[in-house]
């Protein structure tokens, strides 16, 4: 299904749903019943699920609006667990 703008000169927007490449031209308003043209819009695509988008936006926010700290962060990167092949290396 694909989400499609309408606009009625009185109205406003409206949006129908109709499976993809099934939009009419126009579309009767649900106020006064006269045909409102359709609207070309940028397609609304989902690029995964809202956790997947919340990182990207985040991301891309980034660019322009960095995130501003006043001290670096608190807790210390995890030490590296001792490679055990080390342990079997011969002792001076
Ligand atoms: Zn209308």
């Amino acid at each position: 299904m694909a989400v499609y703008q309408y606009r009625c000169a009185e109205h406003g927007v409206l949006e129908v749903a109709r499976p993809i490449g099934t939009a009419a031209g126009s579309e009767p308003c649900p106020d006064c019943a006269t045909p409102a043209p359709r609207v070309f819009t940028a397609p609304r695509l989902s690029l995964g699920s809202a956790r997947n988008r919340a990182l990207i936006d985040r991301t891309a926010r980034t660019a322009d609006q960095p995130a501003v700290v006043s001290a670096p962060p608190s807790r210390r990167p995890p030490a590296r667990a001792p490679n055990p092949a080390l342990a079997r290396l011969p002792r001076p």
